[in-house]
């Protein structure tokens, strides 16, 4: 497989992952976070498939903001810095409400990514509504979470897709 092939089937599988957790929570609204805005692809598309943003807003979490100029979070919709400083501040904001979590916020480095996961997963865990779905390109360790199976077409690994009991 090319690196285009492996880029295009990534993307795919990360739509698909989307698309499905977004069906999912259609007649549950409530707050949505999206760690890791990057150049804002995917949160440009959570927000096109959500729709209304009174209904599901959603709050982006960036150390640094370098998305198109389109995909820019409104500030008070924004937790710029970096995760472990703004997660524990806004699960506290939060606290059981968020419906939907997609964390897309892995680098090259794994060691780094795992450490990241790890963090993520608990500082994230308060945050989130009972039956609130999490999605994210790491292996999470989430408290009490079920993992769901991933979208047909997408395979095992390379996604991760949990459900809060
Ligand atoms: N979802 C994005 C998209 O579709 O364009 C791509 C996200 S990119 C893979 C990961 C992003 O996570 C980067 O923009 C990086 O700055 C951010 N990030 C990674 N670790 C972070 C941390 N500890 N705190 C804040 N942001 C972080």
């Amino acid at each position: 497989m090319s690196r285009l092939d492996s880029a295009i089937r990534r993307l795919q599988a990360q739509r698909a992952c989307l698309d499905h957790a977004c069906a999912a929570i259609a007649d549950r609204p409530g707050p949505v976070f999206e760690l890791g805005l990057g150049n804002g692809r995917t949160y440009d598309h959570l927000r096109a498939r959500l729709g209304d943003p009174d209904r599901w807003p959603i709050y982006v979490f960036e150390r640094k903001v370098a998305a198109h100029p389109d995909c820019i979070p409104p500030d008070e919709r924004l937790y710029l810095g970096d995760f472990h400083d703004t997660l524990p501040r806004a699960a506290a904001d939060f606290r059981g409400q968020v419906v939907l979590a997609h964390a897309d916020m892995g680098s090259g480095d794994a060691d780094a990514n795992a450490r990241l996961a790890g963090f993520v997963s608990q500082a994230l865990a308060p945050a989130l509504a009972p039956g609130g779905l999490v999605l994210s390109d790491q292996p999470l360790a989430m408290p009490h979470a079920e993992t769901l199976p991933l979208p047909e077409g997408v395979a095992e690994g390379r996604y991760h897709l949990y459900r809060i009991a």
